[in-house]
């Protein structure tokens, strides 16, 4: 049975085995350059939505309000110099402590100055990492900065409850002059008819927000009429446990393809910083080791063998030595 790992867009596979701290291939082994400033590398997404503009059909000509804005996720803070001197050795300092009679302060400024080796503060993470142990992993967060998504997309991210915060653009704050939206892939190759009244029907409603917002009506009630494809901007901080449970759920190939690829622009962004860290981020069946997705009982995502797949050749094997036992 092969589970062959599938290769996300950014070019880094998950894992093969359990979570990994081993160099990803096409990666190099240490933190790559960093980028010019702070959110400057910000993971882009072009392709999986395309926007109105960006296609060459008739039905895609650029509107009012299909302009191309892009997913994109930019990591706000901390930069790589931070995660590079401080959020290791923040970890390090949390797992140690616990077997310790040396000060925390003093397991810090240790794993700080170099007394510790990289590769000992990693191994010790990652050990207490995939016992889940997760508490040792709140004290470090990553603030993103997501723009150009869909209130679709929004609407799922802000279910996650737990060790995130979110801050999103307000549609009754903010009058829009010119409010943009999504047209998916599926309906971009969708046939011409159906394209066309759907850009009719979101430029429709958009146009109408804007008649309603020149007539008075308070914006908090003519957003009323935005479609879930209208974009929006928000900025998340999430502790690293929480980030390594969201990205489990929304990697999965059974999550809603936007907010997939949201995270596999996010998975892009903590690469940038730390591969040591990127490397935690993966499908949730990646550490687990088989997949409990009932959606995937027929085995068509191969990331990991289905949960039954697994049971079944347990049951198989115990049956034989039961039989070569005489039972
Ligand atoms: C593929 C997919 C499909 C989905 N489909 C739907 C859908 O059709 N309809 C729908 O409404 N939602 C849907 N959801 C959303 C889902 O039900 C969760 O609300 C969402 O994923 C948030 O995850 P979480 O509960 O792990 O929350 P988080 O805030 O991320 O929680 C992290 C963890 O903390 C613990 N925790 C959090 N809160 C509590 C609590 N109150 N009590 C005890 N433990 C807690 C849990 O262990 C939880 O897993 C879907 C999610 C996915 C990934």
């Amino acid at each position: 049975m092969s589970a062959a790992p599938e290769a996300p867009p950014d070019g880094v596979p998950y894992p093969t085995g359990t979570m990994a701290n081993e160099p990803v291939p096409g990666r190099p082994a240490t933190t790559p350059a960093p980028s010019a400033a702070p959110g400057s590398s910000a993971a882009t997404e072009r392709a999986a939505i395309p926007a109105g503009t960006d296609a060459a059909s008739p039905a895609a000509r650029p509107t009012p309000h299909s302009r191309a804005l892009g997913l994109r996720a930019a990591l706000l803070f901390p930069d790589r110099d931070i995660v590079e001197r401080f959020y290791l050795p923040v970890v390090y300092t949390a797992c140690r402590t616990c077997y310790s009679e040396l000060e925390p302060d003093e397991i810090f400024r240790r794993a700080v100055s170099g007394r510790v080796a990289v590769e000992k503060q990693q191994e010790l993470a990652r050990r207490v990492i995939e016992s889940g142990h997760g508490s040792t992993i709140e004290h470090i967060v990553f603030t993103f900065g997501i723009s150009g998504a869909t209130r679709t997309l929004t609407h799922q991210l802000v279910r996650h409850r737990v060790g995130v915060a979110f801050d999103q653009q307000s549609q009754r704050y903010v009058n829009f002059r010119s409010p943009a939206y999504a047209v998916p892939a599926t309906l971009q190759e969708a046939p011409a008819d159906l394209r066309e009244r759907y850009v009719a029907g979101m430029d429709g409603a958009l146009e109408l927000y804007g008649e309603l917002l020149g007539a008075g009506v308070p914006g908090e009630d003519a957003r009323f009429v935005m479609p879930n494809a209208t974009r929006t901007n928000l900025v998340m901080t999430v502790n690293f446990r929480e980030l390594i449970h969201i990205s489990g759920l929304r990697l999965c190939t059974m999550a809603q393809w936007e907010i997939r690829r949201l995270f596999q622009l996010i998975r892009h962004e903590i690469f940038g910083v730390s591969p040591f860290l990127g490397s935690f981020l993966a499908p949730k069946c990646v550490p687990m080791g088989y997949c409990d997705e009932s959606g995937n009982r027929d085995g068509h995502c191969r990331i990991r063998p289905h949960r039954d797949e697994v049971l079944a050749a347990w049951a198989e094997k115990r049956d034989a030595a039961r039989r070569a036992a005489g039972g």
